[in-house]
């Protein structure tokens, strides 16, 4: 039996140096990340002495109260919140992991995946290394310990040049506050400044919610050192192509982030406009699958001069759901989220805009929602193109079989999903649209271009590294 790995890793990570409120802070920015993961939301704390560490399932505002974060004293702190996986899920898994070892106490909170940690792991425990968790990021840490370098710094760099694959890091010690970013860039990672002190984000949405000044990003490759004194900056291992996820401009961040250069929420109004050009749509209106559908939908709107209405009303207080009747309500999990608005939607010409089409689950549940709902036709619009790749960077993705563009062309997903028409947008489009240098993105799950190779993509799925 092989290893297991929580593998699956969308996270959202955020931290502070030298400020009085550390961890009254990070909680706020994880609040800002809530949507990079609600599985499990932690933090940890440092005076300059020793680390304080709470970790929750849950969301941010379900795990923390008052007296739980002052009890994270001091002047440093970072955090993370994990996204829910299927076969990682547990309290073990959370971090930020912390270790004590000969160089002292740290803590590590980590976005991304590695494409290597079966193998490091492997190797790390023929040599006597025992693990506590089944995530990657644990892997990070014992490369640190193992390490011969004196300094912790250098330590760091030499697990760096070991590990492949998507990271954006946060490292704290009783002094230091380390960011790092791959030097692919996958995800992002930002610097930003409040009150002088120092901060990190997974996105500028969370700086924007604690008050802090967006100075730039991490760099591709960086590792930005803060203690005391100021910031110096690293680069230890050598520089690779840009791989920026193009998946966290279509769906993964915030549209009020800047991410990547971009405006998130510009750059999904572009891939609709683009979308509009390449399948137009004759229609009385243009209606998005909130959320994620709601830029697009806007660019698409505009572009072809359609009306956009709010023809799908978003429940936002559902939280999680744990009773799903078999039986007796049809198409339950979409109908607690979304429902139509029959008033407009009666006897209308439809264009449905969503990001994405995974499973195809969910535009099929839509669109009999719209047909019940008086719809005449009832047309999708995909902002990306097919979902053919899993992910092995760190988006959550099914197996490559569970992709309906895997076992369908797009004529035949139309049929599944019972629309008058689908139409996605072109990776060309999508590129198009992402505002920056075309080549600087990674576009695994719609091309199968990977930019690190992988032995198999399966390797990316956490199922078969299961105990
Ligand atoms: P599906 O029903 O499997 O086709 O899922 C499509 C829906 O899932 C779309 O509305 C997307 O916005 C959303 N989606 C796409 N990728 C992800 C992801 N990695 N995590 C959560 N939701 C996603």
């Amino acid at each position: 039996m092989r290893t297991t790995f929580g593998f699956r890793e969308e996270c959202g990570i955020f931290g502070i140096h030298h400020h009085p409120e550390a961890s009254n802070i990070v909680y706020l920015g994880l609040y800002g990340l809530q949507h990079r993961g609600q599985e499990s939301a932690g933090i940890v704390s440092t005076d300059g002495r020793s680390m304080y560490s709470e970790r929750r399932m849950g969301y941010v505002a379900d795990g923390f109260d008052r007296e739980k974060l002052n009890e994270l004293a001091g002047s440093g702190a970072i955090g993370h919140v994990r996204y829910s996986t299927k076969g990682g899920s547990s309290m073990k898994n959370a971090q930020p992991v912390v270790i004590s070892c000969w160089r002292g106490t740290l803590a590590l909170s980590h976005n991304g995946t590695l494409v290597n940690a079966v193998d490091l792991r492997r190797d790390l425990e023929r040599k006597g290394s025992i693990f506590q968790t089944t995530t990657d990021s644990e892997v990070i840490m014992h490369l640190i310990a193992k390490a011969d370098d004196a300094q912790l710094v250098d330590a760091l760099a030499t697990a760096l040049k070991q590990i492949k694959g998507a990271y954006s890091l946060l490292v704290l010690t009783n002094d230091l506050l380390i960011g790092v970013r791959d030097p692919h860039g996958f995800r992002p990672l930002v610097l930003g400044e409040l009150d002088r002190s120092p901060v990190l984000a997974s996105e500028t949405c969370a700086l924007d919610l604690i008050g802090a000044k967006f100075i730039r990003e991490v760099n591709p490759g960086e590792m930005l050192v803060i203690n005391r004194e100021g910031q110096k900056s690293f680069y230890p291992v050598p520089s690779e192509r840009k791989a920026f996820c193009i998946f966290e401009l279509v769906y993964f961040a915030r549209p009020d982030s800047i991410v990547f250069g971009q405006s998130v929420y510009a750059v999904r109004k572009e891939m609709g406009r683009q979308l509009a050009a390449e399948h137009p749509a004759d229609v009385d209106m243009v209606v998005p699958v909130p959320d994620s559908g709601i830029g697009a939908a806007l660019g698409f709107a505009e572009a072809g001069g359609i009306p956009f209405e709010m023809g799908l009303i978003r429940n936002h207080y559902i939280g999680r759901t744990f009773i799903e009747p078999r039986q007796s309500i049809r198409d339950f999990g979409v109908k607690i989220k979304l429902n139509p608005v029959r008033a407009i939607l009666e006897g209308k010409r439809v264009v449905v805009v969503d990001d994405s089409i995974v499973r195809g689950t969910t535009s099929r549940k839509l669109v009999r929602m719209f047909r019940v709902a008086g719809a005449r036709e009832v047309h999708v619009r995909i902002s990306s193109p097919p979902t053919i790749g899993t992910c092995c960077y760190g988006i959550d993705t099914p197996n490559p079989e569970e992709l309906i563009a895997n076992r369908k062309n797009v004529e035949q997903i139309r049929e599944f999903i019972e629309a008058d028409s689908l139409g996605y947008l072109s990776v060309e489009g999508l590129l198009k649209s992402s505002g920056s240098n075309p080549s600087n993105y990674c576009t695994a799950c719609f091309s199968m271009q990977y930019p690190i190779q992988v032995e198999s993509t399966l390797d990316c799925q956490p199922s078969l590294f299961e105990k």
